[in-house]
């Protein structure tokens, strides 16, 4: 017999935006349960984030103002981006009653970003996400919420096409259960499926996998965001991450600069060079201003990363900046740094890192997805991938799920479901055969597989290459995939191979929407198709389970109903 356990709302994923859904779900008088995988707010990548809110006054922060961060922003619906854009002055405030600290000027208003000062929401560079989420933790036990962790949601239930809860296996228990629920807000964060990236383990792509296996829309799986600037070395799956060409220009503002006698204004912390020392920043910058395909601000990025996937580019530390000492104090990564290198006399090589992803399971501006009952929060859902992003979807799902809910009934189960899905879940409970391979071996094939035929400059016939050898992973090796111990309690392994599906999936996804914009929108980019076509190309691709071809989509390409880019247009953008 299988366990069930009831809920009004199931949050899944302990993340910014799983633990802020579940805040609001609780204040509004709804019962509500987290399920994570690892540890409630130490697993997923928030923990790792900036948090800040980029180069922008939270509290003023406008559609016009976000248009730099890429072409593809354009796609995404101005209602979505124009609702969270609204929220931000709100949950400033109410982060800030939370304790969070904002640099606030003599006349109380949030001292902007460059020249004044840093990130205005900034301890120490990078370090914010750890206090934040320690802040969102804290408040999150303070109001008795239950959690469940070390648990992996498996499925997503279906009750009369409504859903209904998940199922789950926690694997530090050996058990797989069953929580039913009026409510799912799906929050298991940005697809890491890359050989090296800067997710956390945890974020395999379940939650894409589960939403469009029980027949959600997925959007925007083609679009794959980059740090371009991480450290080559010591390798590692999660680079140390470094990218400062992206904050050596605001992080240090005047007021921090004016401290050091003899530093010029306007001074680089670093600049970007080659093997024979050549600042090839300056280049860049002139080549980007040539090649009209890549209008894009990101385009330094971009031919950055043409000279940096197998290295060849270096960081030169500003020796003068070095001696002031401030680096030690403000960048979060410089010890872990001069453990490997000495900065006052060697260049650091940089390597490329997939960072975070704006595909996902498709919402509305109430984060409904196109399955009732099932809302989507944050790095799983295909919206723009920011913190705000996350705090606006967290407070926005637990609004319109409490509704929901409040005129919902409990539900009925299908057990043929759950069944079904005992069965699939127990069936990687084997052992490894002596030809076979563990999960985390498949895993890291698919993740080179990646690395090496999904990279950012993608051709279509490595993308098509990409999917034959994702089929042979699954009709060869997966069936040899087995576990060193079929022991039910503490068998990480056991987790390792349900993710093993859930990533062949989502790279499938991925690949599938890269084939089908036949142009490049950065931060999608395929040498095939090197323009923008603004013409024909501002749509949206939209990816559904096709029951009798699991390896392939049905793909719809759809125009926008409310797009960003009239609005973007309308004030004269690129
Ligand atoms: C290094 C780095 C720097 C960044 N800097 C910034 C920045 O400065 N500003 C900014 O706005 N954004 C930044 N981002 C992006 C931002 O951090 C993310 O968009 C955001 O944190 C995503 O939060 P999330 O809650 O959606 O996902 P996550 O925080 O990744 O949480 C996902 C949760 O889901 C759980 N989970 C996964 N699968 C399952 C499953 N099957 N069952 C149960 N639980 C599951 C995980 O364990 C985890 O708890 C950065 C990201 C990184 C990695």
């Amino acid at each position: 017999m299988v366990k069930v356990l009831e809920t009004d709302v199931l949050v899944i994923g302990s993340g910014a935006a799983g633990l802020w859904s579940a805040i609001k779900v609780f204040d509004s008088g709804i019962d509500v349960m987290i399920i994570t995988k690892g540890m409630l707010s130490r697993s997923g990548c928030s923990r790792l984030s900036g948090f800040h809110w980029g180069p922008y006054n939270p509290e003023n922060i406008s559609l016009a103002d976000i248009d730099h961060l890429g072409t593809h922003i354009r796609l995404f619906n101005s209602k979505i981006l124009r609702s969270i854009l609204e929220y931000s002055p709100v949950v400033v405030r109410e982060l800030e009653r939370l304790g969070i600290y904002w640099r606030r000027r003599s006349d109380g208003k949030i001292a902007e970003h460059k020249p004044d000062i840093p990130y205005p929401l900034a301890w120490k560079a990078g370090e914010t996400g750890q206090r934040v989420m320690d802040i969102l933790y804290s408040e999150t036990l303070r109001r008795g919420i239950n959690f469940i962790e070390d648990t992996m949601a498996t499925s997503l239930l279906l009750s009369n096409g409504r859903c209904v809860g998940a199922t789950a296996l926690n694997y530090m228990r050996g058990e797989f259960f069953v929580i039913k629920a009026k409510a799912t807000i799906l929050a298991t964060g940005h697809p890491g499926v890359y050989r090296y990236s800067t997710q956390s383990r945890e974020n395999t792509g379940d939650g894409i996998a589960m939403a469009y296996r029980c027949g959600a829309e997925i959007v925007n799986m083609e679009f794959q965001h980059w740090h371009h600037s991480d450290t080559q070395y010591p390798e590692s799956a999660r680079r140390l991450v470094h990218n400062v060409p992206s904050w050596s220009e605001c992080f240090f503002g005047k007021e921090f600069l004016a401290k050091f006698k003899g530093i010029p204004e306007g001074t680089e912390v670093c600049t970007i060079v080659d093997k024979e020392g050549r600042d090839v920043m300056k280049e860049l910058k002139k080549l980007a201003a040539t090649v009209d395909t890549f209008h894009s601000p990101s385009v330094q990025q971009i031919i950055a990363l043409l000279y940096g996937k197998r290295g060849g580019l270096f960081m030169r530390y500003n020796q003068a900046i070095l001696k002031t000492g401030v680096l030690a104090d403000s960048f979060y990564n410089y010890r872990p740094l001069t453990n490997f290198y000495h900065l006052e006399k060697e260049l650091v090589p940089l390597g490329t890192t997939a960072h975070t992803h704006a595909g996902g399971v498709r919402i509305n501006e109430r984060c409904e997805t196109t399955i009732p009952g099932l809302y989507a929060v944050g790095g799983v859902a295909g919206i723009y991938p920011t913190v705000l992003t996350c705090l606006w979807g967290g407070a926005t799902a637990a609004k319109y799920a409490a509704e929901i809910v409040r005129k919902t009934p409990s539900p009925e189960l299908d057990w043929s479901q759950v069944e079904a899905e005992k069965e699939r879940v127990e069936s990687f409970l084997r052992l490894k055969p002596s030809d076979g391979f563990t999960p985390l071996q498949i895993q890291r094939k698919i993740r080179d597989l990646m690395w090496d035929k999904m990279w950012i400059i993608k051709t279509v016939s490595e993308m098509k290459e990409a999917l034959v050898e994702l089929s042979r992973i699954e009709k060869e090796l997966v069936p040899k995939m087995g576990l060193e111990t079929t022991v039910k309690s503490g068998n990480f392994g056991w987790a390792h191979a349900l993710e093993v599906i859930n990533m062949i999936t989502v790279c499938r996804l991925m690949i599938w929407a890269s084939l089908t914009r036949k142009e490049t929108r950065p931060p999608h980019i395929v040498k095939d198709y090197p323009r923008q076509d603004d013409e024909n190309w501002l749509k949206i691709v939209v990816l559904k389970y096709k029951p009798d071809r699991p390896d392939e989509p049905e793909i719809k390409i759809e125009p926008l109903s409310d797009p960003a880019y009239l609005y973007l247009s309308s004030r004269g953008g690129h």
